[in-house]
């Protein structure tokens, strides 16, 4: 057994928060870093819940066809959430909760060194931002842009985009987000990357 195998059984059966009473299953992350790139959401929903695996819903369905578009598999690219086990009723995941399971999140980024972490929605932005020492209140504040730092001692950059959930709700949103994915997936990044002379995307 791998790390990362030992990791994801660690997380199946963790109880360091409440959220662990309201699971059906632990969903730890699948997929692999071919592309160097991990993929945060927020927070398991129902149907991630009933079979274990992150973005296996409608929003994943719009993430799955999103990548494939670009030619890239799920495989290709590491998917996690900030927390691993479903808030009741989708409730966005708590302060504490976060906190709580944020080691497991920390860990997967140490095994599997991704030089890229894309960061869905609010609450993936917030948590990975405050990682590399900034502060995202609003996604409106992030979105499309990148920020380099270090997290458990390995260098990334967080690019931050929309939710799919967000698009599925707003499917104006659809666009910029499909945009976001293939700028920080296929390159051209210096020109997302907060601090680089190159960049166009920055407000
Ligand atoms: S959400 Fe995270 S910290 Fe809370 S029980 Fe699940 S794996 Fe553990």
């Amino acid at each position: 057994m791998d790390a990362l195998e030992g990791l994801a059984r660690e997380i199946t059966c963790c109880t360091r928060c409440q959220l662990h009473k309201f699971r059906k299953n632990a969903v730890p992350g699948e997929g692999g870093v071919k592309l160097g790139v991990m993929i945060v959401g927020e927070a398991p929903g129902a149907s991630e819940d009933e079979c274990g695996r992150p973005f296996v819903g409608s929003a994943g369905r719009l993430l799955t066809e999103a990548l494939a578009r670009l030619g890239i598999s799920r495989d290709d690219v590491y998917i996690t959430n900030v927390v691993k086990c479903r808030p009741p009723n989708n409730r966005a995941p708590e302060e504490g909760e976060i906190s709580a399971c944020l080691v497991h999140l920390v860990r997967q980024i140490e095994l599997l060194r991704p030089r890229r972490i894309i960061a869905l929605g609010l609450t993936s932005s917030r948590t990975l931002l405050r990682l590399v020492g900034r502060r995202a209140e609003r996604i409106s504040d992030v979105r499309g842009k990148c920020f380099r730092g270090r997290v458990a001692g390995v260098s990334v950059e967080v690019c931050a985009t929309y939710h799919p959930a967000a698009a599925l709700r707003n499917p104006s949103l659809r666009k910029t987000l499909e945009g976001d994915l293939a700028a920080f997936l296929l390159g051209g990044l210096d020109e997302y990357l907060v601090g680089s002379d190159n960049r166009r995307h920055i407000a």
